[in-house]
């Protein structure tokens, strides 16, 4: 058997002609950045998420990075400041915080839910909390109207990191990246909605933070030779977006089929040893990942191994939380260093099942009757 946990190449060629003819187009026009397929594809990725605006940058982290740098720079927030985020995230959204000289403050996540636990954000509020970040991890929904209430209640920027959701719903039907005050994006190749390359976006109703974002990836510029903000050099190139714009065509498409895979799998995979995560509407989740948890990190490590001997890939997102990381042994907030019972459990025993718009029903059968037969390590 050979089931990789995700293969690009397959992904990539399933649009194969018209990403080569986007691609053609762009070698041949002679421009390469800051042109007519930027324009285009923030148009329409604005449009698909609901925002008045969409920035393309160079990749998630600096999309983030620039949100919380243009809220300082607009006086909204400034170093020190504490910024609310989930503990059991990929450590790109805490190193938006750290590299702004913003605070993070570490929420443990709901252990069925594998997103915030909105219960537990309110005791985390000080005087000096700027914002809420939600992740919604592996393609879940992370909104809650707890979230909104709190934002508004204690006068909290919502930013939302959709570095894993694009095209997944609120209980309302609003796209993520439209719910919050800003909104972080990646497009990094094995996202949902991934280039051939970095690349990222911000979006935003907000036409202050959007031209902020703009100027900083830009050298900090927004006229030529101006400069207005010490910026970096941090843009999507016209490649990219032009793939991107091909891509999303797809994306709606690509996203049902990761659900009937998703749904494949939460009606068949029964092993006393696995817990599966809460069982969400299909429009709130986009299954960027499939997490499972494995009862005991030895038994979670012995399942991956006996997956590799049968050729199937598994993935455990994250081994590693954050605060454990050796760049936060010495932060000041970590000191002495975090206990997060639930977000340590979950390194121990989450791991991720192949998942993907290429993945076949017959392959995603064949992958349960393994994890159904695994033993006790
Ligand atoms: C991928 C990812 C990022 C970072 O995006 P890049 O484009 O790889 O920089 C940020 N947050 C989360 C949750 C991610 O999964």
């Amino acid at each position: 058997m050979d089931i990789p946990f995700l293969s690009l190449k397959e992904v990539t060629a399933l649009h194969a002609d018209e990403i080569n003819a986007a691609v053609q187009r762009v070698v041949n026009s002679g421009w390469y950045l800051q042109g007519r397929e930027n324009a285009t594809f923030e148009k329409h990725y604005a449009d698909f998420v609901g925002t008045r605006y969409a920035v393309g940058c160079a990749n998630g982290l600096d999309a983030l990075i620039w949100i919380f740098r243009a809220y300082i720079e607009l006086g909204i927030m400034k170093p020190g400041d504490e910024v609310i985020v989930p503990a059991n995230t990929f450590i790109a959204t805490v190193l938006a915080i750290t590299e702004n000289h913003l605070v993070p403050v570490l929420v443990e996540p709901n252990p069925d839910t594998l997103v915030i636990d909105d219960s537990r954000i309110e005791q985390a509020i000080t005087s000096k909390t700027k914002a809420i970040t939600i992740v919604h991890l592996y393609g879940r929904m992370a909104y809650t109207d707890t979230v909104g209430t709190l934002c508004k209640r204690y006068n909290l920027k919502l930013i939302e990191d959709c570095a894993q959701s694009h095209g997944c719903k609120s209980a309302d039907g609003c796209v993520s990246g439209s719910i919050g005050d800003a909104a972080g994006h990646s497009f990094y190749p094995g996202k949902n909605l991934g280039a051939l390359g970095d690349g990222g976006a911000v979006t935003t109703n907000d036409p202050d933070l959007a031209r902020v974002v703009r100027t900083l990836a830009n050298y900090g510029s927004a006229q030529k030779y101006v400069f207005s903000y010490s910026g970096r050099n941090s843009r999507l190139d016209e490649i990219q977006a032009a793939v991107l714009d091909v891509k999303l065509k797809y994306l709606e498409e690509d996203n049902n089929h990761r659900r009937i895979v998703a749904n494949h799998y939460y009606d068949n995979i029964c092993n006393s040893l696995i817990t599966l995560p809460e069982r969400l509407f299909d429009a709130q989740n986009v299954y960027h990942l499939f997490p499972i948890l494995v009862n005991g990190k030895k038994n979670r490590d012995g399942l991956h191994d006996y997956l590799e001997q049968h050729g199937v890939g598994s993935i455990c997102h994250y081994p590693i939380a954050p605060h454990c990381q050796d760049c936060y042994a010495n932060a000041v907030w970590n000191t002495p260093r975090l206990s997060l019972p639930i977000t340590e459990r979950l390194a121990d025993e989450e791991l991720s099942l192949p998942i993907g718009p290429t993945i076949s029903i017959e392959e995603a059968h064949e992958v349960v009757k393994l994890v159904n037969s695994y033993e006790q390590a």
